[in-house]
C-alpha cells in the first residue's frame, strides 16, 4: 500500500505520510479525503492517496543547501543542455565563473562532460546551447521527495497538486 500526499488547508503540499497515518487523520476528522485511486480499505472507505488538513499549519521555511548532490537531484541527473541522463554529470556555471557567474541555484546546472567542454568559457547563447529548464532554487526538501515519487511513475494523482513545485 502506498504513500499519501498531505495537503495543507490551503491545498499546498505539506508532506508525505503513510496510508495508516493518513487514515488516522481522516478518522479523527483532522483531514478530509481529496483523492483515492480506487483501492478500497473497506467497502465504504477508499484508500486515500491525497488528503487535506482541515486546519492550516504554518510551516517554517528551511533552506536547501546548494550542493552538487542537490543540484543533480533538482536537475534529475539530466544534462540540462542535451538531456543526457546518467551518473557521470558535471556542474556547469551558466554564466562562467571567470565572467562573474556566481555559485547560485540560478547559475548552476547539471551538464554532461561533452556539453560542458563544448560550452567552455561561454554563455549558452554563445555556445549555441539551449537550457532545457530555467534553473532556480527548489522550494523545499518536500520538492525532492515529491519529484522522486513522480519520476518513478507512481502517484500520478499527486501531480495536479504539485504544479509549480
Ligand atoms: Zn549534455
Amino acid at each position: 500500500m502506498g504513500k499519501v500526499l498531505v495537503l495543507n488547508a490551503s491545498y499546498e503540499p505539506l508532506n508525505i505520510t503513510s496510508w495508516k497515518r493518513a487514515v488516522v487523520l481522516l478518522l479523527k476528522e483532522k483531514a478530509e479525503q481529496v483523492e483515492h485511486n480506487g483501492k478500497m480499505l473497506s467497502p465504504n472507505f477508499p484508500l486515500p492517496t491525497v488528503i487535506r488538513l482541515r486546519q492550516y499549519i504554518r510551516v517554517p521555511y528551511t533552506e536547501i543547501p546548494l550542493t552538487r548532490r542537490h543540484v543533480l537531484q533538482r536537475d534529475e541527473h539530466t544534462c540540462q543542455y542535451c538531456g543526457y541522463h546518467g551518473d557521470d554529470l558535471t556542474l556547469d556555471h551558466v554564466l562562467p565563473r571567470s565572467r562573474g557567474g556566481k555559485d547560485t541555484w540560478e547559475n548552476i546546472v547539471a551538464a554532461c562532460v561533452r556539453c560542458n567542454v563544448k560550452k567552455g568559457n561561454r554563455t549558452p547563447k554563445e555556445a549555441q546551447l539551449l537550457l532545457r529548464t530555467n534553473p532556480r532554487r527548489p522550494y523545499s526538501s518536500l520538492y525532492f521527495e515529491l519529484s522522486k515519487y513522480l519520476r518513478n511513475g507512481s502517484h500520478q494523482e499527486w501531480r495536479k497538486y504539485t504544479i509549480g513545485l
